[in-house]
């Protein structure tokens, strides 16, 4: 579904991506950890070209990101992502948050978006928020939201940018559970996190970073957490 190949970004002198190569696959849930400032979101944000990498190749479901704004939009079209922030619209309201995507891009009709808009705040119990607007709900509820705004485009892949860290605890596993159950239901999934309970329970692979790069991978999720191999990934499960 998503290759990466050898793939550089640098600011500056600083290098953020060091060569990064990896592939998912479809219906993947590959989790991604490591310390902050490590190049996790870099990665994600070029999967979704919301940066442009220097070096080396980003192909999605058969489409390369170059810079032609056509394939930019294709592989947009198709990767859904959900920031640590939420980032919805303050000035519209929930179903509009929604609508809006799916009726710009894909051309739906209003009738149309708002009936899938409906569905998807079903699907993260938020039926009764559909005309509030994003002040008006919780972290929590907010989160939902901008996960069925993603949901809404039909995704083929959804990219989670550390999504329950800007939380109060309490509104942690709302969000949780509907990243689980949208894993169960077969979504190729990309997750940034630190919860790593979550990571061991739903991760078919768990990819470690440091310094810019991919130090250790597995496919182990749970041997991973009890005994990873890699020195820095040690060091930095133990002080999480
Ligand atoms: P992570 O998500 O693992 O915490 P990031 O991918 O956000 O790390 O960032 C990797 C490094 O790149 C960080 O040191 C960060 O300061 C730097 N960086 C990220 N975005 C920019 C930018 N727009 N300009 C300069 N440096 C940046
Ligand atoms: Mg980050």
């Amino acid at each position: 579904m998503i290759q990466v190949e050898n793939i550089f970004k640098r600011w500056g002198s600083f290098t953020a991506l060091n060569g990064v190569s990896v592939s998912f696959r479809e219906g993947e849930v590959v989790c991604i950890i490591g310390p902050s400032g490590s190049g996790k979101s870099t990665l994600l944000r070029s999967i979704n070209h919301l940066e442009r990498h220097d070096a080396g190749r980003i192909v999605v479901d058969g489409i390369e990101l170059d810079d032609n704004i056509k394939n930019i939009d294709a592989v947009r079209a198709e990767v859904g992502m959900v920031f640590q922030s939420f980032n919805l619209f303050s000035h519209m309201t929930v179903i509009d948050n929604i609508t809006l995507a799916p009726r710009r891009v894909r051309k739906w009709s209003a009738d149309k978006a708002e009936k899938v808009a409906l569905e998807l705040l079903e699907r993260v119990g938020l039926s009764a928020h559909a005309r509030k607007y994003p002040n008006q709900l919780s972290g929590g509820q907010q989160q939902r939201v901008a996960i069925a705004r993603a949901l809404a485009m039909q995704p083929k892949v959804m990219l989670f940018d550390e999504p329950t860290s800007a939380l109060d605890p309490e509104m942690v596993n709302e969000v949780l559970l509907v990243m689980r159950d949208l894993a169960s239901s077969g979504m190729t999934m990309l997750i940034v996190t630190h919860e790593m309970g979550f990571a061991r329970e739903v991760a078919d692979r768990v990819i470690f970073f440091d310094q810019g790069n991919i130090v250790e991978e597995s496919l182990e999720p749970q041997q991973f957490f009890s005994s990873p191999s890699h020195p820095r990934a040690q060091a930095f499960l133990k002080q999480i």
